[in-house]
């Protein structure tokens, strides 16, 4: 038993524990035309910050990545991919269109927690000792020709104003991360000098963000991926834009008539059901009114909601029964693995449900307590979902809008990388759903939704390739 407990003020236990689910229920609810206000909103503010930038909403960040992998990339290359919870270090010998990809090592470090609170200098070289050691032990499966400086794609989850391929200055931190120092500077800058401390000679040919290395490694393999969503951690969606579409680059001259385009969608926040403890959540976040899409259907954010809405129902509902565990107060304490647990429970006890909610906050729990759990789980989850699949219809309608048949008239593939869209079967079940019933059956019928195969530090290292400084050697 929790050792901690509050009793509860008799007065305060004033709402049915049903009331509140059917309130929560209410606020959360996604019928067909909030669906379709969202998706259309997408559409029409890609649009508008296509033609202007302005600090609020999605950035349509030009990514200067032209051309996609072809499948005829050759050589050695590394990456390096930090995104909201791990870093990883790759390499990969690539052998053109026949071999494809000879050999491929990986590495995953987890962030120290403090390093996401301290200072721009320890986490680049925190990145950089693990590249080196991880170059180290480069054994003879790999190879790379005398003379020539090993090449990094670095794929950085965050929101970058790319200056060109292989530059770009960090707009802001999200996910958590208040790392100082960074915000404003070029974070291949950042990473070169602190690989020079390191004393490592090795050069960044291509920064991309995780969205865009994940459409470059699902093309790679398919020729028919226009757009590429993260959905893990944080939330992100990047596609092929025509360059003639973009006013915001009118006047520049461009080696190709395309361009991939990062969304940066996170922070998009228009017709979005909300409820108090989104509102809640948000105001005690350290980027309140920042990144409301990504706090309403990224892994991060929807087990906290969770929390706070089971918190709720114990204080004013008694939900747990006379007491409010202390544990359920803590932030964070629920996470969205845990919502995925107990909703994979379908035993007539709930048992899992009950050990979950006791391993992780303390509270014991009948099975009504239980049932309740899993629908305040469902209602969340559902909401996320079917929002994240408002999203990407956003997108697909505005790129059809543009040119009838490119989208709708074909096959389409959309690759989906992270790890609530790949862990979470209802989550997916619910984007799924939300996809066809925006789209009908006609329109969804060419289209392909599929989980990447290799994460987003492969695409980035083929980009390193596409963009190497020894491309004319091939
Ligand atoms: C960042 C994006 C990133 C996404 C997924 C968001 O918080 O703003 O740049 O692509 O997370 O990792
Ligand atoms: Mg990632």
């Amino acid at each position: 038993p929790c050792r901690f407990r509050m009793t509860l003020q008799s007065d305060v236990v004033s709402v049915s524990v049903a009331s509140l689910l059917t309130k929560l229920k209410h606020d959360c609810a996604t019928p067909l035309p909030i669906l379709q206000q969202v998706a259309d909103a997408m559409s029409a503010q890609m649009r508008a910050r296509l033609a202007l930038d302005s600090p609020t909403q999605l950035a349509m960040i030009p990514t200067y990545v032209h051309n996609l992998p072809t499948g005829n990339e050759k050589g050695l290359f590394y990456a390096l991919d930090l995104g909201g919870t791990n870093f990883r270090v790759l390499r990969v010998q690539l052998g053109g269109k026949q071999e494809r990809v000879i050999a491929m090592e990986f590495e995953q470090v987890s962030i120290p927690q403090h390093l996401m609170f301290g200072t721009s200098e320890e986490l680049f070289d925190l990145i950089s000792s693990g590249l080196a050691k991880f170059a180290e032990k480069e054994g003879d499966k790999f190879h790379l020709p005398p003379g020539r400086t090993r090449e990094i794609g670095f794929a950085f989850s965050f929101p970058v104003k790319q200056t060109s391929m292989d530059s770009g200055i960090l707009i802001r931190w999200t996910k958590g991360f208040a790392v100082t120092g960074a915000a404003g500077r070029d974070v291949v800058a950042c990473l070169n000098e602190a690989l020079k401390r390191q004393g490592l000679d090795m050069r960044v040919s291509a920064l991309v963000n995780d969205a865009v290395g994940t459409l470059a490694g699902a093309e790679y393999w398919d020729n028919d991926v226009l757009v590429a969503v993260i959905l893990g951690t944080g939330t992100n969606a990047c596609y092929v834009e025509q360059i003639n579409a973009i006013p915001k680059l009118q006047g520049q001259v461009f080696p190709s008539g395309r361009m991939v385009i990062s969304t940066e969608w996170g922070a998009f926040s228009t017709a979005l059901p909300l409820t108090e403890f989104d509102e809640e959540m948000d105001a005690a976040s350290n980027n309140p009114a920042e990144q409301i899409f990504e706090k309403t259907i990224s892994g991060m954010y929807l087990g906290e909601i969770v929390r706070r809405a089971l918190l709720r129902m114990a204080q004013v509902g008694g939900l747990f029964g006379k007491s409010v565990p202390q544990k359920l107060s803590i932030p964070f304490t629920l996470r969205t693995p845990d919502l995925c647990a107990m909703q994979q429970d379908n035993s007539d006890d709930l048992q899992s449900v009950g050990s979950v909610l006791y391993g992780r906050t303390g509270v014991e729990s009948n099975l009504s307590a239980r049932k309740t759990v899993l629908e305040v789980c469902d209602t969340v989850i559902k909401r996320g979902g079917r929002l994240a699949g408002a999203g990407i219809v956003g997108i697909l309608q505005k790129m059809e809008e543009d040119s009838e048949g490119v989208i709708f008239g074909k096959r389409t593939v959309v690759a989906i990388e992270g790890g609530l869209y790949e862990n979470y079967p209802q989550y997916r079940a619910y984007l799924h759903d939300s996809v066809t019933e925006l789209l009908g059956m006609e329109k969804s019928n060419n289209l392909v939704i599929q989980l990447s195969k290799d994460g987003s530090g492969m695409g980035a290292a083929l980009l390193a390739a596409s963009n190497s400084m020894y491309m004319h050697e091939f």
